[in-house]
């Protein structure tokens, strides 16, 4: 095999702290960085660090981050030789990696028509049930009628769950919990799937009451070498947006773990799957249930980070460019025990957005403590996107030991001006249940209830 060499210069297709995570990623392997950004992101950090910066629209997504064309002519003119998509916006669309790749320019991630294959959560589901993998008991496919609906119900029983076929984010799912509501619970679904993500189509499966949200982390090459490092659990939800998550989960037996990598691998494997990718979960009574593929980096990527000491960005960079894997599943440990709290600028028992001007940020610091974060003093959170702003990132040798880290470092952490769901994250700390590992996805919301 000819050497494979690593890229010159990549763009970096996203913004905030994704963005930010990638730069620094570049950096250590001596790549170039061009950071795009719209008009209200042109002080963000990783246009202030990045070696070029491109402004390729104004604020609304669909003219900046989601525009193809301008982002294709950023790569053009600043001559970059790959992409990263990061997370969101453009990770999971086939047609840009399509359009890029046609252009000669590298996609970082995976094949269009993987990413094709997991965007349809029908054929996702169809694809795994064939490579073996366990299911939620559901529809075979899109479910059009009422009737359709009633009929596949008096199989699988309810509560149900009605959810869109491209769906993303939480949205456009609806649970019936009789046959009474199941129209009204179709109609909604429906009529959100269309609303955000322009097809309607939607399918539908058995509602677990109390399961744990349970995810893989893989990687792969483009030589057939497979590897999964482990799981997360990121149970601890409000809306289905994860907020607090776990590597590993307190909630699993060695055996159960083992068992679901070695699935996951021969999967994933099978498929010819390559890059990063995340397969998640449903876990109760002792059995799991595949929901969907993630064909990108996640947002809690750094907890599993911190317990196998790998670097997945730098690791997703390598495939792209065509260089295997130097290291296989034996190689890899798990080791200690990471959390991440998702710091959102939001009222922490309201959860209304809170844009506006940063008057104070210090953050913590010390053993096992990671921040990701794009935030400064006299930064503007923008109210157009995401309200994600930071991410605590804690290391621990016992988990107990990383709550207790949690806790400590988010007393340290200081954000003022803008309102964040850090005094939720100390409550959690604090919570006997959390402290136990006994939750399940369903817990947050209900507390919250009170
Ligand atoms: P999205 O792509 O919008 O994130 P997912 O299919 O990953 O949608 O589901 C998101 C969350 O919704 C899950 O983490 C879980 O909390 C809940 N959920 C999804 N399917 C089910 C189900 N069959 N039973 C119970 N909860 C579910």
């Amino acid at each position: 095999m000819t050497e494979k060499k690593l890229f010159k210069k990549v763009l970096i297709a996203n913004r905030g702290e994704v963005a930010l995570r990638i730069l620094r990623a570049c950096r250590e392997m001596g790549i170039k960085t061009v950071a795009i950004h719209s008009t209200a992101d042109a002080d963000s950090m990783h246009v202030r660090l990045a070696d070029e910066s491109v402004c390729i629209g104004p604020a609304p997504s669909r003219d900046s981050y989601l525009n193809m064309p301008a982002i294709l002519s950023a790569a053009d003119i600043t001559g970059a030789d790959a992409i990263h998509p990061g997370v969101g916006f453009l990770s999971e669309n086939a047609t840009f990696a399509r359009m890029i790749e046609e252009h000669g320019i590298t996609f970082i991630g995976p094949t269009p028509e993987h990413i094709e294959m997991m965007g349809d959560k029908i054929t996702a589901k169809k694809t795994m049930i064939d490579l073996g993998v366990p299911v939620v008991p559901g529809s075979d496919g899109g479910v059009d009628t009422d009737e359709e609906a009633l009929e596949i119900s008096t199989s699988i029983g309810y509560p149900m769950i009605i959810k869109a076929t491209s769906g993303g984010g939480g949205k456009g799912m609806k649970v019936a919990n009789n046959a009474e509501e199941l129209p009204q619970a179709l109609r909604l679904a429906r009529a959100e799937a269309k609303a955000n993500f322009g097809n309607d189509q939607v399918y539908m499966e058995r509602y677990l009451r109390k399961p744990r949200h349970i995810e893989v982390q893989v990687l792969a090459d483009m030589y057939g070498n497979a590897v999964h490092l482990g799981e997360r659990d990121c149970s601890i939800q409000r809306r289905h947006q994860k907020i607090w998550e776990e590597a590993p989960s307190p909630g699993l037996k060695q055996e159960e773990r083992e068992k679901l990598g070695k699935i996951v691998t021969k999967a994933i494997a099978k498929l010819g799957y390559r890059g990063v990718g995340t397969l998640e979960f449903l876990y109760e009574g002792g059995e799991f249930f595949f929901m969907e593929m993630n064909t990108r980096l996640q947002v809690e990527h750094p907890i599993t980070e911190m317990v196998t000491g790998i670097d997945l960005v730098k690791e997703q960079i390598k495939i792209a460019a065509g260089i295997p894997l130097d290291f296989k599943q034996e190689d890899i440990e798990i080791k200690g025990h990471a959390i991440e709290c998702r710091i959102n600028a939001e009222n922490a028992t309201t959860f209304i957005p809170s844009p506006g001007l940063v008057t104070r940020y210090h953050t913590p610091g010390g053993w096992g403590v990671r921040i990701d974060s794009h935030l400064y003093q006299g930064y503007k959170v923008p109210p157009y996107y995401d309200s994600l702003i930071a991410k605590l990132v804690v290391y621990g040798h016992t988990r107990a030991e990383c709550i207790k880290r949690v806790e400590r470092a988010l007393h340290e952490f200081v954000i003022e001006g803008v309102e964040t769901i850090i005094p939720l994250h100390q409550k959690l700390a604090l919570e006997p249940d959390i402290q136990s590992g006994n939750y399940d996805i369903h817990w947050l919301e209900k507390k919250l209830k009170g």
